[in-house]
């Protein structure tokens, strides 16, 4: 099928790519002229496992032009949909494409939205595209991918949902999925958007619950892990997403959950749980800062070290990422920064400027700290044998070696 995409980022880029491997012809469109230059150089502009190698092997346009939209057969929407600072959702970016695809639509083809949408927008999204008096089909597709691991879980993921306006609609999404081996769903456009936030937040809601847990047993005198391997053993509960820590962090939970939230209450329904599990969330990188002080009162001019910058491992991005509120607070308490990533150090230096110091590698930052913070999961840090480390580490992720003077949340001391 001719499929164009409008939004290369990190959705749009994987739809892309996963697309053309199974053979359809695919032009992205983005607005950011850099970004389509650089995927015509194929060179990806993101960091996801395999990618570059993916994007060499396959055949796909960029541009910044909607023309291709006049000859497609489905045209996926795959724009960012931010937090406004209230924490409601902003379609601007949404709404603004849809004036440009109507302008471009020549022929019958379906207009699929896949960007994350409170239900009800797609129907709008819709209404603006029949100004154009074209007749189309219409569709929401949730995307589920998790960055890091992106490609793998567009070439092999657990279920694909297909919210559809109508039937020929719903068939012509539903085609392009054909060969993938998993669970599909066709469902109302309203439903297909409200099944991505109810994923989203009941994973939410699953770290939160963790933490809330963790932070009780910290109090118990009880080692939260010890905890989970037994709860775990209930075959009614799925153990993955049951991990404490310091908190969630990323572009799409804190986001989602909020637009929820906020969608929601504007509705006349305040969401009690909702509420706990941001809360809860916002509350739980300060925990690492009071653990840091049992073994340093006072952090006032102390350099202390902060590892791992992205808000997860295998991903360069920093959006709403726990380092960056781990540092506000060290930041705010007078004390020095200096922070280590495997690979997000570039995307940290944009945010961050020179309000912190950046060391090469994770031996430089623990020699030039005079204690250590683990914020983000990276194998290279999890796995680093810090028993000669001979300052305090705070362990917000699970640290497999760690020294004497240790704190970890979850673990009574
Ligand atoms: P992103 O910010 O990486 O990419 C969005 C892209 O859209 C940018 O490249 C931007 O330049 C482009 N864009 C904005 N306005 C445009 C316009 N009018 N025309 C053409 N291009 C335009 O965002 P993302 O992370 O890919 O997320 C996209 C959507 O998918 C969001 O709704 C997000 O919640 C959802 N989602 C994201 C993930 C994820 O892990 N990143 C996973 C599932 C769902």
């Amino acid at each position: 099928m001719k499929i164009s995409i409008v939004g290369a980022g990190y959705v749009g880029l994987i739809q892309g790519v996963g697309l053309a491997e199974l053979g359809h012809e695919i032009t992205l469109i983005d607005i950011d002229q850099d970004k389509v230059d650089l995927i015509n150089k194929k060179v990806p502009p993101i960091h996801e496992q395999g990618l570059a190698e993916a994007l060499k092997k396959v055949e796909l346009k960029a541009s910044t032009s909607y023309d291709s939209i006049s000859k497609a057969d489905v045209v996926f929407v795959c724009v960012g949909t931010p937090s406004r600072e209230d924490g409601s959702i902003n379609l601007d970016y949404v709404y603004s494409c849809a004036h440009s695809i109507s302008e471009n639509l020549d022929k019958y083809a379906v207009v699929c939205v896949k960007s994350t949408v409170l239900p009800g927008t797609t129907e709008k999204f819709g209404e603006i595209l029949s100004e154009s008096g074209r007749v189309f089909g219409l569709a929401h597709n949730p995307e589920f991918l998790r960055e890091g691991t992106a490609l793998n879980d567009f070439r092999n993921p657990d279920r694909v949902v297909v919210g559809q306006s109508d039937e020929k609609s719903g068939d012509i999404v539903a085609r392009i999925y054909e060969s993938f081996n998993c669970e599909k769903l066709r469902t109302s456009i309203r439903a297909s958007e409200m099944i991505k936030y109810v994923a989203n937040s009941f994973l939410a809601t699953k770290i939160s619950f963790a933490n809330e847990v963790a932070n009780m047993c910290e109090n118990f005198g009880v080692d939260a892990n010890e905890v989970w391997e037994g709860v775990a053993l209930d075959n009614r509960i799925n153990p993955k997403f049951l991990r404490h820590g310091a908190g969630f962090g990323g572009s799409c939970f804190p986001k989602d959950v909020k637009a929820l939230i906020h969608a929601s209450k504007s509705g006349g329904y305040d969401p009690l749980i909702l509420n706990s599990v941001i809360e809860t969330n916002e509350l739980q990188p300060k925990r690492l800062i009071k653990l840091l002080k049992t073994l340093m009162p006072d952090v006032k001019g102390k350099k202390i070290g902060v590892l791992g910058l992205s808000f997860k491992p295998g991903t360069t991005d920093v959006r709403e990422a726990v380092s960056l509120k781990v540092i506000d607070e060290l930041l705010g308490e007078g004390a020095e920064v200096i922070a280590y990533d495997p690979s997000a150090m570039k995307e940290a230096k944009k945010l961050l400027g020179d309000k912190i110091l950046f060391a090469q590698t994770l031996q430089e930052a623990l020699e030039r700290s005079d204690a250590c913070l683990v914020v983000t999961e990276w194998e290279e840090i999890v796995e680093h044998d810090f028993s000669g480390f001979d300052k305090p580490l705070i362990d917000g992720r699970g640290v497999k070696k760690p020294n004497q003077s240790y704190r970890r949340i979850g673990k009574p001391f």
